[in-house]
């Protein structure tokens, strides 16, 4: 086992396929589970389609699949989690939107009660918000990108104690988020709030100790004398989830 301060350093390494699985199964899954999705779920739903059209990062055929889906909904009051999937799976078939095999890589635990699905998730929040700050589109403010992260975790996230959690400390968003580089950075400290957290908990997968990210050995500049300065975090975020850095495959 590896104790903590000793994780392997390819932990910090992003693949495609966790982040296709990921937004799959928040489609597939998640979404269509719901009976009736109208009023404030609706909007969520429809902003989070729109935050991955802008900023996911996918092929051609990715894109169009995510905007037949929003455009599908944009003039419903209410659809029907049925209806919906029905619909994403017959787009899946017809234009085939996935590069990858949708094999859980990075994400993948000792054993498939860890990991997976929730860590996807961190995993596409954290590559949403980073490439909002690289794109700096006018489509959505660093705010907007998190309030639109918040939403989906509010409405769809099966998870029902993540979500409760994430949704409390979303209070703060508004008072220190004025820019793409401060989601980026908000999004980084409330994950190492739940890390700090979970810690030891029966949910940890002991082949992955909940840590506060990144280690010494992921950014050496990251932190200096137990403080973070924030500016090397940014920039080793940045880093980590630009799309050069995401890989397909174990062997790119
Ligand atoms: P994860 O914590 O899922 O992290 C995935 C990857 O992100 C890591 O491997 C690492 O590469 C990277 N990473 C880690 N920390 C950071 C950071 N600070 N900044 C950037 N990148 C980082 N579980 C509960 O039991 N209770 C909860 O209340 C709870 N709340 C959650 C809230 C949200 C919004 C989400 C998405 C998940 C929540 N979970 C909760 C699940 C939990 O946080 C983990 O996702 C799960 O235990 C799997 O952990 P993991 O080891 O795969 O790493």
């Amino acid at each position: 086992l590896f104790s903590r301060g000793e994780m392997p350093k390819d932990n910090a390494i992003v693949y495609l396929s966790d982040l296709e699985a990921t937004m799959r199964y928040s489609l597939d899954h998640e979404v269509i589970l719901r009976n009736a999705i109208s009023g404030d779920a609706l909007s969520a739903l429809k902003s989070y389609l729109e935050l991955l059209i802008e900023y996911f990062p996918t092929s051609i055929r990715g894109k169009k699949f995510l905007k037949v889906i929003s455009e599908h909904m944009s003039n419903s009051e209410s659809v029907s989690g049925e209806e919906l999937g029905n619909f994403i799976n017959k787009y899946e078939l017809f234009l085939n939107p996935y590069v990858t095999k949708l094999k859980w890589i990075g994400c993948e635990g000792s054993h498939p009660m860890y990991r997976r699905y929730p860590c996807g998730l961190w995993t596409l929040f954290h590559t949403l918000t980073v490439q909002a700050s690289t794109k700096n589109l006018q489509a959505f403010n660093g705010e907007q990108v998190l309030n639109t992260i918040a939403g989906y975790v509010k409405h769809f996230f099966g998870c029902t104690e993540c979500s409760e959690h994430f949704m409390q400390m979303t209070t703060t968003i508004k008072n220190n988020v004025s820019s793409f580089d401060d989601a980026v950075l908000w999004l980084w400290s409330a994950h190492n709030q739940v890390n700090q957290r979970l810690a030891g908990d029966v949910s940890e997968d002991p082949m992955h100790p909940k840590i506060l990210f990144p280690l010494k050995a992921h950014c050496e500049t990251c932190r200096q004398n137990d403080e973070w300065n924030k500016t090397e975090v940014l920039a080793y975020l940045k880093r980590m989830y630009s799309t050069i850095s995401i890989k397909q495959t174990p062997n790119d």
